[in-house]
């Protein structure tokens, strides 16, 4: 974790000295290649909204012992959370933009879809065959629009409490996860404002899906919770993801898988419907990821470490909360690290997990 430097914080302030990057050892591997964005920067009124305390203080960085994990962004009420002032921030940037004017008109428009109340004594299937109505539901005219589906991607995992946020409750004992692509011609103007409203319109489908995955799951007799990334305020979104089947942990921070590299937004529903739990898939993006450094270099405050830490008692991939928030909140959301990802470019995935499977067999046998 950065430590607060004074003699690196260059007028910053002391809060803002933790956002400068300490020179790692003088071991030049480890110094990630220019970058057009570098030096970033921080706008001096975002600055002064930094809190005391380290985001990845919160996030548990360093800390060997497990926990559950606690908020520390997009939190319903930011008042509530340290980072909240830089919360509300983050929605003062562009505000004007017709690109994002526009998908937050839709989302909108999406928030304010009603939703049932659990009608009548709960269908009885068993778990596959709950699968298989989930899995049916893009294609149900009902539910996805023939030019905008429901979803691209869905799992379930068996809900595990370690993914529950610390003052907050979940009985149900399932989490549906459902996935959204993004349109990769607009992610990749990231950190332009395009890709920006690319994310909005995505959460607004995700939104969307998970409501009415739960509404068609009321009317089934089953009470059911829907959840949407950003803000879900209860569950993190990247553990049960994993879990259920959306691919590994890149170091970057976002999950990697083979259909849409890191291009994809989140949301879920919450429920005691018996689906069966979809396993993990695991094809060696850690060991992709050990020899590769795009979003390393391509980061413009150079939040992602080449290595892993250990978070909560975990070793894995981990993006320094501290110097990528102010970036990732004065160009709306960044997405720079998910759109250089080489598995985000379309139609690259499958390919680079064939070559990673041939590697593995080259080595073992
Ligand atoms: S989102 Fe954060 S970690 Fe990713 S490139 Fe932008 S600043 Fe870096
Ligand atoms: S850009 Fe490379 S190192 Fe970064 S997450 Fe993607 S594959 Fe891994």
């Amino acid at each position: 974790m950065a430590s607060a430097t004074p003699m690196a914080a260059g007028g910053l302030g002391d809060n803002a000295a933790r956002l400068v990057k300490t020179p790692s050892c003088g071991n030049n591997f480890f110094m990630p290649k220019p970058n057009s964005y570098r030096p970033f920067q921080p706008d001096p009124a975002q600055v002064a909204l930094i809190p005391e305390i380290s985001g990845n203080a919160i996030n548990g960085l360093g800390e060997s012992a497990p926990r559950r994990p606690r908020l520390v962004y997009w939190a319903p009420d930011p008042d509530t959370i340290p980072h909240g002032a830089m919360q509300r921030w983050f929605y003062k940037v562009n505000p004007d933009h017709p690109a994002l004017v526009r998908a937050r008109e839709q989302r909108a428009q999406m928030a304010s879809e009603t939703m049932p109340e659990v009608t009548g004594a709960p269908v009885q299937r068993v778990p596959e065959d709950w699968n298989a109505a989930l899995a049916a539901l893009p294609e149900d005219r009902q539910f996805g629009a023939s030019d905008d589906r429901l979803f691209d991607m869905w799992g379930v995992a068996q809900m595990d409490p370690h993914w529950v946020y610390e003052g907050q409750t979940v009985t149900q004992s399932r989490i549906i996860m459902l996935g959204f692509a993004h349109d990769y011609a607009e992610i990749e103007t990231a950190p332009e404002p395009e890709a920006g409203a690319e994310v909005v319109k995505q959460y607004g489908r995700a939104m969307r899906a998970a409501k009415r995955v739960a509404g068609w799951l009321r009317l089934q007799g089953w009470d059911a919770e829907p959840l949407t990334g950003p803000m879900t305020s209860k569950v993190m979104m990247i553990p049960p993801a994993i879990a259920c089947g959306f691919g590994e942990l890149g170091k970057h921070g976002s999950i990697i898988n083979q259909e849409f590299g890191s291009s994809f937004r989140l949301s879920a529903v919450l429920t005691d419907a018996p689906f069966a739990p979809t396993p993990k898939r695991c094809f060696n993006v850690d060991s992709f990821c050990e020899s590769c450094r795009v979003c390393e270099n391509a980061c413009p405050p150079e939040a992602i470490a080449p290595y892993k830490q250990t978070v909560r008692g975990v070793e894995k991939w981990y993006v320094d909360f501290d110097r990528c928030l102010p970036f990732f909140n004065q160009t709306f959301g960044c997405a720079i690290c998910i759109s250089a990802c080489p598995w985000s470019r379309p139609g690259v995935g499958f390919n680079l997990a064939a070559k990673l499977a041939r590697r593995s067999e080259r080595t073992t046998s």
